[in-house]
């Protein structure tokens, strides 16, 4: 193994590490065996459904009777591994349902977005990450779709900016107002990931961050500036998603998220072994993995976990 150098795996389901208590134990072997440091498995998917016990949000119907959560964070704690619990923060068909006044309005149509802006909609996020940091012995939290999924005009976000003079119904596109309203939803985010911090920092456990490879696109098209994340120490690991076939790409990337966070915290390059932009070999995957560990990345992360073969292990494993 490496040294100094750290492997994580996000999954989309919980059960993807054991479809019974008595499997659990096989994968984060199969994983800490490898070197793997760190499971995030989502617990919170954009359908809005808890995926462990609450009484905060309704709890998946699909969730088994043995509780995933837990028996995966116990095991991972026996191995020396972490568990984060990974939520897709503002897309939550289940919240918008329940309260349709929250629901983001975008010009790219309904995805399920709740409105990222609204203080709400960031209470309700906030008390369902605290009752799951209350109810589990986690490690830390993980936060995904930390972010606007777009330039939100719900009415709540129309009478702020009204307030303070920004029509945004018909706002153009080289309006100085634009940066205006840009810098106000960046900042309903990240004051938002201040309430993480100040959560995780109260209960004694980590925050990560799962955020987008291109920075400052994301602040226009998305409300999410990392960046000032990383420069007030709001977070414990950072975790762009750096999916691309070209390792090159991949490069310049890395490049350009280490200099950003500025050793503020450690750099894990999100790597998309299988994902909706790439689809890596093994041997892609090392030559990625080696390039980040050489523009000074600090690890990586693999998405997904169900698309690591037993090869891509033991790739791994050898380094
Ligand atoms: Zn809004």
């Amino acid at each position: 193994m490496v040294n100094n150098f750290h492997f994580a795996t996000w999954a989309h389901r919980v059960t993807n590490f054991g479809g019974s208590p008595q499997e659990v134990d096989t994968h984060v072997n199969r994983l800490a065996d490898a070197g793997f440091d760190l499971i995030i498995p989502c617990v919170k998917n954009p359908p809005g459904y808890a995926d462990f016990h609450t009484d905060v949000a309704q709890v998946n119907p699909d969730y088994p009777d043995w509780d995933p959560l837990r028996v995966l964070t116990e095991s991972a704690d026996r191995r020396g591994m972490k568990v984060h619990a990974w939520f897709c923060v503002f897309r939550d068909a289940a919240l918008i349902k329940k309260r349709p006044n929250l629901a983001a309005v975008h010009e790219t149509g309904d995805m399920g977005w709740a409105c990222a802006c609204h203080p709400d909609v960031q209470a309700y996020e906030l008390a369902l990450y605290r009752n799951v940091a209350e109810n589990y012995p986690l490690h830390g939290l993980h936060l995904d779709y930390i972010r606007t999924g777009g330039a939100c005009r719900c009415s709540a976000c129309k009478a702020q900016m009204a307030a303070g003079g920004i029509d945004i119904g018909n706002i153009e596109r080289k309006d100085p107002a634009l940066a205006a309203w840009t810098d106000w939803r960046c900042d309903r985010v990240t004051a938002f990931v201040e309430q993480m911090r100040a959560l995780t920092r109260e209960k004694g456990i980590e925050l990560s961050a799962a955020v987008f490879g291109d920075l400052p696109a994301c602040r226009n098209a998305n409300s999410q500036d990392w960046g000032l994340w990383a420069e007030k120490d709001l977070v414990d690991l950072m975790l762009p998603m750096n999916y691309d076939n070209s390792t090159r790409n991949m490069r310049l990337r890395t490049r350009a998220h280490v200099a950003l966070v500025d050793n503020h915290c450690p750099v894990w390059e999100g790597l998309g072994k299988s994902s909706s932009m790439s689809q890596l070999t093994t041997e892609v995957m090392m030559d990625q993995i080696r390039t980040a560990k050489s523009e000074g990345a600090s690890g990586a992360v693999l998405f997904s976990y169900p698309a690591l073969s037993d090869e891509d292990l033991e790739a791994i494993q050898s380094l």
